[in-house]
């Protein structure tokens, strides 16, 4: 068989990648009849297909290319890195510098006393890790029966077994019998889509308030930890109202609940400061990392724990652990990743410049006549689409029907824009300039108009009754 290369026509790449590649969360029979589209480089914030088009990725891939793409440092770090020790593993009472330096860099960088690193591949293997950890956490001292960790629905926390089961995602749910036992759901904060009459304030203590009626449910006694992503990325970039967190808080403190914040979205800059917890004003016991750690470039993420939880898993043999927990070229890629986002100031300039210039013409937004609420914190965003702004109104079609017009819209004009249902949602990369963000606009306002005037054109515009 020939090399597959960029420079094979395109139709050839899509035929072999419907043979024989299985694309994760997609349709793969009308994927494959469709043709996915083939992208064969990358630099800054722009992305190139294999027909040369360029693509301004507002999704930083998924979530993760913080730091923007195409930046050598990293790539030479790497093969530095696999020429000195490309591998070795961290379990038998044994480690090496890259991850060494990785740990201590992120203790430097995260809030209070999270002084601990259990590295994993990913967010979903984070998540599990941290599963383990508290139910371990709880029967090391005396109490195994406190078990139970309660989610939102709509959350996202990864997608394997343990991950996916944490997670509030019902498509998921419907698939492979998860969720695993004792993991509780309580609804989401999502004013817009779920808040009736009520003021956003009002919904907000409500929906923090049934984390204290499950505790009170389940027993506190049986209840090991609440985990929550500080702004809900993949249900739809849904940022609670401003009562919402001070509650979750406040109860968590009160029934000795701990608290795992999911930063691998938040984490490392998006929201404005290096972490989520610190934007919405919590103090977790554990954080996800993953994605924005190494801006994506290797696959790394891990949990970082407490003082207190780290001191008492240390009195016990954890039997945990991943074959590349620390692996020393994602870890050494991660590290230069760090350092870029702290020598070139990339958060400052999120918190300072980037953020406060998206959020002026995001907020804008809302007059366009599909566009019902615009939310955004730091550099993630969203939109809720709708048909009738004043009642909040959903529509007729099935749900997603108008963000998949959207989103299409969004793609034929060279824009990768997501669609969460009928919201529409951005997250950049960070180092996104405000020329770069007048660009974004101009297609994101044809898009919209586009997809408008097709929505109208096939009688869609209609809510549900
Ligand atoms: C992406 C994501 C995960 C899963 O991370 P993977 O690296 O895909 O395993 C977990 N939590 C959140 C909040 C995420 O956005």
């Amino acid at each position: 068989m020939s090399t597959i290369t960029n420079h094979m026509p395109t139709a050839e790449l899509q035929a072999l990648d419907a043979a024989h590649h299985m694309h994760p969360f997609s349709a793969n029979g009308s994927l494959g009849e469709e043709g996915a589209r083939v992208i064969t480089r990358a630099n800054g914030v722009y992305l190139t297909d294999s027909e040369g088009e360029e693509i301004l990725d507002a999704m930083a891939g998924l979530w993760c290319v913080n730091i923007g793409y195409g930046r050598d440092e990293l790539a030479e770090v790497a093969a530095r890195q696999m020429r000195e020790l490309p591998y070795y593993n961290t379990f038998f009472k044994t480690t090496h510098v890259p991850a060494i330096a990785l740990a201590a860099k992120i203790a430097e960088l995260a809030p209070g006393d999270l002084n601990h690193v259990f590295f994993a591949a990913g967010g979903s293997e984070a998540n599990d890790t941290n599963i383990r950890l508290v139910r371990t956490y709880w029967a090391e001292k005396g109490q195994p029966d406190k078990n139970i960790i309660i989610s939102r629905k709509n959350a996202y926390h990864g997608s394997s077994v343990g991950s996916a089961s944490l997670g509030g995602m019902a498509g998921m749910h419907a698939q492979g019998g998860i969720p695993i036992p004792n993991i509780h759901h309580i609804n989401q904060p999502n004013w817009w889509a779920e808040g009736g009459d009520t003021s956003p304030e009002e919904f907000g203590l409500a929906r923090a308030r049934e984390l204290e009626e499950a505790i009170l449910e389940l027993g506190e006694d049986r209840v090991a930890a609440f985990i929550a992503e500080p702004v809900q990325g993949a249900g739809g970039v849904i940022v609670a109202p401003d009562t919402y967190w001070p509650e979750i808080q406040r109860i968590c403190d009160k029934y000795d609940i701990l608290l795992i914040a999911d930063e691998v979205i938040c984490g490392f800059g998006r929201t404005g400061n290096w972490f989520g917890s610190e934007t919405v004003g919590i103090k977790p016991h554990i954080m996800t990392i993953a994605k924005g750690l190494s801006s994506g470039y290797a696959p790394i993420g891990g949990s970082i724990v407490c003082d207190e939880v780290a001191e008492v898993i240390g009195g016990t043999e954890f039997n945990h652990g991943y074959t590349y927990s620390g692996h020393p070229v994602a870890a050494a890629v991660a590290l230069e990743n760090l350092r870029i986002l702290e020598e070139e100031k990339i958060v400052e300039h999120v918190r300072d410049v980037a953020a406060p210039y998206l959020k002026e013409k995001w907020e804008a937004l809302v007059d366009h006549p599909l566009v019902g609420e615009a939310k955004i914190v730091g550099m993630m965003a969203s939109v809720a689409l709708t048909p009738d702004k004043a009642s909040r109104a959903k529509f007729a079609s099935e749900p997603g029907t108008i963000g998949y017009i959207c989103r299409d819209r969004c793609f034929a004009n060279n824009l990768i824009m997501r669609h969460v249902g009928d919201r529409m949602i951005i997250s950049p990369p960070l180092i996104l300039t405000p020329a770069e963000i007048d660009e974004m606009f101009v297609r994101i306002h044809k898009s919209l108009d586009e997809a408008h005037a097709e929505i109208i054109e096939r009688g869609l515009m209609k809510s549900a009754s």
